[in-house]
């Protein structure tokens, strides 16, 4: 059979596409992807023509099928999705199950995501964390998923959208209550911001702006709150260091 390559495509700036990244989309058979529009932009722009098929979180069963079906047929196929990397709160888990259960390389092209990028700028990584993506939507299964990652040790990871700011960050400041916490808005693009503080300020700050754009949340883990209150327990990045003396 082919191989079903996982290849991660920038979440805004074009530059941030690898020279593989870009190899592979030109080497494969078919690209499978959320929005053709959207890939066929991007492979337009990069000098590249290629079938396309659509695979989102909506499309039937049958879509995955007929990829499955390529890749049997001996054809090489690139999953990639709107931004960043395919899977991480993207489709293509089931795709890339039952290609391994058929047998089927599956070969990752790494590159952006948004999660890494935020975790790696938000001053709190160096150690374990966890990515939770996007939170419920309803207020009361978000306040209850909260509930469960509130005594979490290590920094949590939530993708949000503009709209539902507000209500999750002033959610996060009642269920963790207050602690560090960084925000990250439009990464790799030309508004890129990112403000780093409590969750207190960071519901200020939502509150007085216009909150627009993509954005990535990175809250202290439970261990990282109570050490910076009590100044008792080493910081990750001190550990970090001690495990590396
Ligand atoms: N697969 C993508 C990745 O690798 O980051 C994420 C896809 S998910 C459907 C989209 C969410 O990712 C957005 O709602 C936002 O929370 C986050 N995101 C994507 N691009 C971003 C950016 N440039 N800056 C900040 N967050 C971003």
């Amino acid at each position: 059979p082919g191989t079903l390559f996982i290849v991660s495509t920038p979440i805004g700036n074009l530059e941030d596409l690898s020279a593989r990244a870009r190899r592979t989309l030109s080497e494969v058979d078919l690209v499978a992807c959320e929005d053709t529009r959207r890939t066929r932009a991007l492979l337009t722009h990069l000098g590249i023509q290629k079938p396309l098929v659509s695979y989102h979180k909506d499309s039937p069963r049958k879509r995955e099928e007929d990829i499955l079906g390529a890749l049997l047929a001996g054809k090489h196929v690139a999953l990639v999705s709107d931004a960043g990397t395919p899977l991480l709160q993207d489709p293509g888990g089931e795709l890339v199950r039952r290609a391994l259960a058929e047998g089927i390389r599956v070969v990752p092209v790494p590159g952006p995501s948004a999660a890494l990028a935020a975790w790696v700028a938000s001053g709190f990584a160096g150690g374990p964390f966890l990515f939770y993506g996007f939170l419920p939507r309803r207020k009361g299964e978000r306040r209850k998923v909260l509930a469960d990652l509130r005594d979490f040790p290590y920094p949590i990871i939530f993708y949000e959208a503009p709209h539902r700011l507000r209500a999750t960050l002033a959610d996060l400041l009642d269920v963790f209550g207050d602690r560090p916490a960084s925000l990250a808005r439009e990464l790799t693009k030309v508004h890129e911001e990112i403000l780093r503080g409590s969750l207190e300020e960071l519901v200020r700050w939502a509150e007085a702006a216009d909150v627009r754009g993509e954005i990535t949340l990175v809250v202290a883990g439970a261990e990282e709150a109570t050490s910076r209150e009590e100044g008792l327990q080493p910081s990750s990045e001190e550990r970090l260091a001690e495990a590396l003396a």
